[in-house]
């Protein structure tokens, strides 16, 4: 079931103007015309309070944590591990434990590929990922398999960007060792039945690792009722700081994984006579100095978000996808790429006659920030013939009169690259 088709009367609706005044950069003019931004897939903007956490952090209690005994050690890790507790409970995990801190979505499907993956992947064994992926959900296991020899296997998509589940089905195998599979699509917004992938992959034996970068900003998650073994996400899409991301695992799975990245913090003793003993999980995974400030802006950015109420951003997005589905499918020549039933707030695009890269270096000049490119997903834009689409996706602060200015903006650029 995909949690975005379900929006009854129940959902709040979002006080818009009130949340735009949390985020100062809303305010500013691009090309001397006020920024409607729609570049939220790929990074989205920060309210106040998380600003603020940076300035508090380093004004008052900038300090390493975890080693110190002193004040300032004592407040920094007690904010750090705060979060690690804010981050259990956003995606409803058993235990603090079970959550590692790492440099974004792309560094947490690393760990998975390098711990996970080289102490459990051989030649014969195979991998399942899907065509939707995100290369940093493709490019790791292809370095790996051609270290270890394992076999990569490719769920396909139809014509609508929607995954084959049947095709998904006959793929798996008594081979199969793991699935890795993002939870909405980054370049078509697709919904992905993760649960139920989770369920069939279970039931052949093998791992589910869910890519959730672009889930998180857009839906509860929950990695309990999912049965997800890996769950990853990056805080600068969930309102937070660059820099750092999240890898959710089992605590059984983490446990019996090996490091992968050596240095401080990770170890319990360490001896040149009899070898190196290492910390429990999650200190295992983190080795060194972790980025501290930008850990303790994810909590606050978690806190907003879910505070705001993810089931209303949901629902708010549906309703400004809407309107700009209907005001682009209007321009002559315009095809939507994804066209997934019950798909998150991103809206894919090409125009006939008119270059990806023209239309978003002329949009910008009026103002509207919007991505233009492969998105990271070249296997699937070949899929389509297209080397590169324009992409507007949204987030809880926009409104539907900069969906018009968009629409308008767009459709003067097709008239003048045309
Ligand atoms: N997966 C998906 C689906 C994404 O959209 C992105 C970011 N575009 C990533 C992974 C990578 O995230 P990051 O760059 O934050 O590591």
């Amino acid at each position: 079931m995909n949690e975005l088709a379900i929006r009854g009367a129940d959902v709040p609706t979002l006080d818009v103007a009130s949340i735009r005044a949390e985020f100062p950069i809303l305010s500013r003019q691009v090309h001397g015309r006020p920024l409607v931004y729609l570049d939220n897939a790929a990074t989205s903007q920060t309210p106040r309070r998380v600003i603020e956490a940076f300035d508090d952090y380093y004004g008052r209690y900038n300090a390493n944590i975890h080693r110190g005994l002193h004040t300032l050690a004592d407040e920094a890790t007690a904010a750090f591990e705060g979060t690690r507790e804010t981050v259990r409970g956003f995606l409803n995990a058993a235990e603090g434990r079970e959550i590692i801190f790492t440099r974004g979505t792309t560094e947490a499907i690393n760990l998975v590929a390098n711990a996970w993956g080289r102490a459990n992947l051989g030649a014969g064994d195979e991998v399942l990922i899907s065509r939707l992926e995100h290369h940093s959900n493709i490019v790791p296991w292809q370095l790996l398999a051609r270290e270890l020899g394992f076999t990569i296997k490719v769920i396909p998509v139809d014509e609508r960007g929607v995954l084959d589940l049947d095709a998904y089905r006959a793929l798996l195998g008594e081979r199969t060792r793991l699935v890795a599979v993002n939870h909405v699509s980054n370049a078509f917004g697709t919904v992905n039945p993760v649960k139920e992938m989770a369920a069939l992959a279970h039931a052949h034996g093998a791992l589910i690792l869910v890519d959730g970068a672009q889930a998180t900003p857009h839906q509860e998650v929950d990695v309990r009722d999912i049965d997800a073994d890996f769950y990853a996400f990056s805080g600068h899409k969930v309102y937070g700081p660059t820099g750092v991301g999240v890898l959710y695992g089992k605590a059984a799975l983490l446990e019996a994984m090996p490091p992968w990245q050596g240095g401080g913090e990770m170890i319990s003793t360490v001896s040149f006579e009899a070898g190196t003993t290492f910390a429990e999980i999650p200190h295992k995974f983190e080795a060194g100095t972790p980025a501290i400030a930008e850990v303790i802006a994810l909590g606050e950015a978690l806190r907003w978000t879910t505070g705001v109420g993810l089931a209303a951003i949901g629902a708010w997005e549906q309703r400004l996808l809407e309107r700009a589905t209907a005001a682009v499918s209007r321009i002559d020549g315009l095809r939507i790429l994804g066209t997934a039933p019950g798909k998150a707030g991103v809206l894919s695009f090409v125009v006939d006659g008119a270059h990806a890269q023209d239309i978003g270096l002329l949009i910008d000049q009026l103002g509207v920030a919007i991505r233009t490119g492969h998105h990271c997903a070249q296997p699937l834009l070949a899929q389509f013939g297209v080397d590169a689409t324009c992409r507007a996706s949204f987030a809880a602060y926009n409104t539907l009169d900069e969906i018009d200015t968009f629409a308008e903006a767009l459709e003067r650029v097709i008239g003048m690259v045309r």
